[in-house]
């Protein structure tokens, strides 16, 4: 069965950060909002070496997903220690890459890029980001039955992450459902045990469940409402956002006014960000600073 990525043994923790600035980066569209440069910059910063960490935004370069292995040896050829990779070049990153983690290989799509020596290794820290904000903050919540709405590529990282904190049964959503049969028949291979099913109905997924996954974009400001209604929500079913841009989203507040214990996009952005950080830089974050920090540049 695969297991969450281990920093340690899987990289070359050598590099001396301590006489060289770190240079990181960010590929992606409209990612002008992003967290991610203040709260890598941050943690280095405590913990005594410089951090530089650009944005490099598809959309403000005027370029397509076409310019991703331009942009990948630009960032290397400037000593780039990695690079963090979002929508829509999670999936697009990988032929481009030397090697992937287990888990990257497993999900499908890639997050983080680290540059060593010579070499592009692909990652994926958005899985353990949910589960540890999973067990984090819905510490005592039952996950023997899960239903997971959306199947792209942040989806196949929280049902990955249901599975590993020990989901038994897991119904996947998606308004495309060759999606969620895609993601259900690649996950049940590597958890045969479990039950992992597409389903096409939201209500029945949701019948009988512990708790529910938004994994779609929806209650972002750019795709406002919530793909889950709000008389499917109930006291006795906890609810997961991973839309982080609000945090209090739509689907949070009717969850909240239903009575259900809510977990909302922010922790997982936090952990994806802190195992990030552990294989560009080698060292161990500390995950509470980065989380306070996190919370205080968005006003929690
Ligand atoms: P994606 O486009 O790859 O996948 C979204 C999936 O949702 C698609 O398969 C789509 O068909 C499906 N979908 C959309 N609307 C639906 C609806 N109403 N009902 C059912 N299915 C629907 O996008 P992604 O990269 O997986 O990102 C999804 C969201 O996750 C984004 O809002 C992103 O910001 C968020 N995200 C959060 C974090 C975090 O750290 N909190 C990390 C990664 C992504």
């Amino acid at each position: 069965m695969a297991g969450f990525d281990s920093v340690k043994g899987m990289t070359d923790q050598s590099s001396d950060l301590t006489t060289a600035q770190c240079l990181l980066g960010l590929i992606g569209s409209g990612i002008q909002a992003s967290k991610s440069p203040a709260l890598h910059e941050a943690e280095a910063a405590a913990q005594g070496f410089q951090c530089r960490y650009e944005l490099i935004d598809l959309d403000r370069l005027g370029v397509g997903i076409e310019h991703l292995p331009v942009l990948l040896a630009e960032a290397e050829r400037r000593g780039f220690s990695g690079l963090n990779i979002t929508y829509p070049c999670k999936q697009a990153v990988i032929p481009f890459l030397h090697e992937l983690s287990p888990q990257a290989r497993t999900i499908g799509a890639v997050n983080t890029v680290h540059f060593n020596g010579g070499r592009r290794i692909g990652y994926n820290t958005d899985a353990w980001g949910f589960a540890e904000s999973f067990r984090q903050d819905m510490k005592g919540s039952s996950i023997d039955t899960v239903a997971q709405v959306g199947a792209g590529g942040a989806g196949a990282a929280t049902a990955f992450a249901l599975l590993e904190l020990g989901a038994r049964r897991l119904r996947l959503v998606d308004s495309e459902f060759s999606r969620a049969e895609a993601l259900s028949a690649s996950l049940s291979a590597q958890f045969p045990e479990r039950d992992i099913r597409a389903w096409r109905r939201l209500d029945e997924a949701v019948g009988g469940a512990d708790g529910i996954v938004n994994a779609t974009p929806m209650g972002m400001a750019r795709h406002p409402g919530s793909a889950i209604p709000a008389h499917l929500l109930a006291p006795g079913l906890w609810v997961a956002d991973i839309v982080y841009f609000p945090l209090k989203t739509e689907l949070l507040r009717a969850a909240r006014a239903a009575g259900s214990r809510t977990l909302d996009g922010g922790g997982m952005a936090v952990y994806q960000a802190v195992r990030a950080f552990e294989i560009f830089t080698g060292r161990a974050a500390d995950a509470v600073r980065m989380r306070r920090h996190f919370e205080r540049i968005v006003g929690h």
